[in-house]
């Protein structure tokens, strides 16, 4: 396979390192490169520093084969982009007549007298191809050598857009014709992310397809992604690393899909007909929110009760008075006992609870982020044990607490528990 040339993003201006303008090029052409299929492999910034942005050239020229560089074209005597390029390329810099002639007629449309700087912008380095800028003055300038193709675009960005996507897109589009990335993310549960990486150590030093493993909120993911002439050929390359993937940790993998926990609990539930009913504690309606932020969740839930004190689950649940003051409220029973009584209350073939110590405080001994899920099915009640130890994060606690509600909801469907 040949192989895919690699770019590097070189942004200018010195008011980008002081903070005082944000970085968004980079962002606009790295979004660009990857429809690509061009492997951006650094992204830097340079002041507008003669020796420092010759230097910074020199050695891009040498890491990537596509060099894009952004800013410093202006026509004062800061903007130094044209002139180092011209000076690490070892080219003299030539006047663009076409270049000249606009800026001119700019001038003579306004009535003003062009001053001797603006000429300054319309030099470029001999041999270049040259794409005027229908926003501005400074024009895109793309230098091919033997070994590297140099893009310069001028900074601000309702210039640097419009030429980068009319003129250098479609150019290197002809000279790199794309070659379609496809990824699939497979999402876990249950495991930590350094677990699965240590299980995946194999698949994570392949080059194609490539296996990089993610973590957030709680969940593990791995993404794999394959290049290749055509989508379906990068799906042949994707499907036996898959099912390499599904064989090892096929226990904690809720989906190969792009979905989240709520839609896919939603899905399952819709499939195998039946409804869900809450009863939550630490989450306090979180559970019942995150479902009902999907469409549709009406076919499958019931209903949802925050039981926030002990007399609540009492009352509205049947939590025995001897399961509280014996294990109180934080323990695997009264979670079990909270899941049976909502689901006897609703009428849902499905209940389930969490109860927990969400913080800052802890409480009746049980420390912060200890928590438990309580699953009750006609057939069985059971519950699960969480605990998540991020003693000043209320919030971080109670959505890991949802998603664990929400996961084992999910993997009863999925028949994995
Ligand atoms: P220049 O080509 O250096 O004259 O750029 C002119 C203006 O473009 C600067 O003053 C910034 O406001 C803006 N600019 C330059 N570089 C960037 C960048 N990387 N991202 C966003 N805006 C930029
Ligand atoms: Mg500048």
């Amino acid at each position: 396979m040949k192989k895919r040339p690699s770019a590097q993003i070189l942004c200018v201006g010195t008011e980008l390192l002081l903070g005082n303008v944000l970085d968004t090029n980079s962002h606009t052409l790295s979004i660009g490169l990857a429809k690509l299929g061009i492997n951006l492999y650094y992204r830097k910034t340079v002041g507008d520093n003669r020796g420092r942005l010759v230097s910074s050239i020199k050695q891009a020229l040498g890491e990537s084969d596509i060099l894009i560089l952004s800013g410093g074209m202006g026509s004062t005597v800061d903007d130094l982009t044209v002139e180092c390029v011209a000076e690490s390329l070892n080219k003299k810099l030539v006047l663009h007549e076409e270049t000249l002639e606009k800026i001119k007629g700019y001038y003579a449309k306004k009535g003003t007298v062009m001053s001797q700087n603006n000429v300054k912008q319309a030099f470029v380095p001999e041999g270049a191809q040259v794409f005027q800028n229908r926003q501005g003055m400074a024009p895109c300038i793309i230098v091919e050598t033997k070994t590297n193709t140099v893009i310069i675009l001028p900074g601000p960005p309702r210039e640097l857009e419009p030429l980068f996507f009319e003129c250098v897109y479609p150019y290197l589009a002809e000279k790199y014709p794309p070659r379609p990335i496809v990824s699939k993310m497979i999402r876990m549960w249950g495991i930590a992310e350094s677990k699965m990486d240590e299980m995946a150590q194999d698949l994570t030093s392949l080059e194609n397809p490539t296996v990089a493993p993610y973590a957030k909120n709680g969940e593990a993911f791995l993404r794999i992604s394959a290049s290749a002439d055509s989508e379906e050929k990068a799906l042949e390359l994707i499907k036996p690393v898959e099912d390499t993937i599904y064989s090892r940790f096929g226990d904690f993998i809720w989906t190969g899909e792009n979905e989240s926990f709520e839609g896919a609990l939603v899905k399952a539930l819709k499939k195998e007909n039946k409804t869900i009913s809450f009863a939550e504690s630490l989450t306090g309606g979180l559970c019942a929110k995150r479902i009902t932020d999907i469409s549709g969740a009406s076919e499958i839930m019931k209903m949802s009760v925050v039981t926030y004190s002990n007399e609540a689950k009492e009352k509205l649940l049947d939590v025995k008075k001897d399961t509280l003051d014996k294990f109180t409220c934080v323990s695997f029973e009264c979670a079990e006992e909270m899941a049976e009584g909502i689901r006897r209350l609703s009428g849902a073939d499905i209940g389930i609870s969490t109860t927990g110590v969400a913080g800052p405080d802890t409480c009746d001994g049980n420390p912060v982020g200890l928590m438990y899920v309580g699953i009750s099915t006609p057939e069985k009640n059971w519950s699960k044990k969480y605990f998540f130890p991020y003693e000043n994060d209320r919030e971080h606690v109670r959505l890991l607490s949802s998603s664990a509600a929400l996961s084992e909801a999910l993997f009863h469907l999925l028949k994995k528990s």
